[in-house]
């Protein structure tokens, strides 16, 4: 059995989807801040802090897991930067709560996710893994100590990790019931998809100085599917013995913002009307990362790597989820 922390979450839950799709008992434990409860199986979740010691470890007790895919954690960069004290507890003592009743546990595997936001501003496009990690705002910092952590806790107990390094999850699974549903919504895609539907007026393009194809920032979208089939992967390497190493997941192909709302336009055929804003604090101008040490070492490939199909698999749950407002 495999706990998803966090499992309730946007690419939680499609993690968990490709777990039971691959044969793999997914147990959930989620704060429901975020999460949605209804997009997991009701008998596989557990509702619960990180932080509650006792409840974690009679979950490892009551249960036979084999090894953790940790996802739970607070992920607005703005917020980060307004209120660090609930990402600091969250992300990294919620983190140090659940590793340690993993070691005591003695589950020996963890699949974490972390992000690009731990390289802060590259100097090279795409980043590679061996990019130094220079992050920008406190949610990439809480994830940059999370990496270390476990580093520290292979060398000392032997707890073996995969950590992702997701670039920008998108899409949805296309005969899932499942999709991107934040609260408050940040993300561009189902901001555009908003204005396509009718529930904004506008999407605000955040900037169009910067020094890009056409002045807008580049980013590097990858199917939150794929990025949920890389977990499985991720998992499998560990239970055939492989050692402790950090992957990007992302697709290796920038698109602008402005080619995303271009790409919007065509997929639903919306007018889908566009404001010039100022750009947003902590925003680097390129983010693109590619995976090919993904794809060598654990022969992951992305069943939907082109902007088009991403955004088409998202306005179908956009439509779904909120087509009757
Ligand atoms: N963005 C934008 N308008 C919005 C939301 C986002 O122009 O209303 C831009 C944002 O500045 C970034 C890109 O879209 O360059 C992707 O932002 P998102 O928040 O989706 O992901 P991030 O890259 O911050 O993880």
């Amino acid at each position: 059995m495999i706990l998803v922390t966090g499992g309730a979450g946007y690419i939680g839950s499609h993690v968990v989807l490709a777990l039971q799709r691959a044969g793999f008992e997914a147990l959930v434990l989620d704060n429901l801040v975020y999460g949605h409860a209804e997009f997991v199986p009701a008998d596989k979740l557990i509702h619960g802090e990180l932080e509650d010691r006792e409840k974690l470890k009679q979950l490892f007790a009551d249960h036979p897991i084999e090894a953790v895919i940790h996802m739970a954690a607070y992920a607005y960069v703005g917020e980060s930067v307004t209120k660090p004290a609930i990402y600091y507890r969250n992300n990294i003592y919620g983190t140090l709560c659940l590793l340690e009743a993993m070691v005591e546990a003695g589950v020996g595997k963890i699949v974490f996710s972390s992000t690009c936001a731990t390289y802060g501003e590259p100097d090279q496009i795409p980043i590679p893994e061996s990019h130094p990690q220079r992050p920008i705002n406190p949610y990439g910092f809480t994830k940059l100590v999370v990496e270390q952590m476990l580093r520290d806790f292979d060398r000392a107990y032997g707890l073996r990790s995969v950590v992702f390094r997701y670039f920008n999850a998108a899409g949805a699974e296309p005969d899932g019931q499942i999709g991107e549903d934040h609260n408050p919504e940040t993300h561009l895609i189902p901001l555009v998809l908003d204005v396509a539907i009718g529930r904004r007026p506008h999407i605000t393009v955040f900037g169009d100085d910067y020094a890009t194809v056409d002045g807008t920032c580049v980013r590097d979208y990858i199917h939150v599917s794929d990025l949920a089939d890389a977990h499985v992967l991720g998992l499998k390497y560990l239970r055939t013995g492989g050692e402790t190493t950090f992957f990007n997941l992302g697709n290796g192909n920038g698109f602008s913002v402005q080619q995303v709302i271009d790409a919007a336009r065509q997929i639903t055929g919306k007018p889908i009307a566009q404001v010039l804003g100022a750009r947003r604090p902590g925003d680097p101008a390129q983010l693109v990362g590619g995976a090919d040490r993904a794809r060598q070492v654990l022969g992951w490939s992305p069943r939907f790597a082109d902007i088009e199909t991403i955004i088409a698999t998202a306005w179908r749950w956009h439509q779904s989820r909120f087509g009757k407002d």
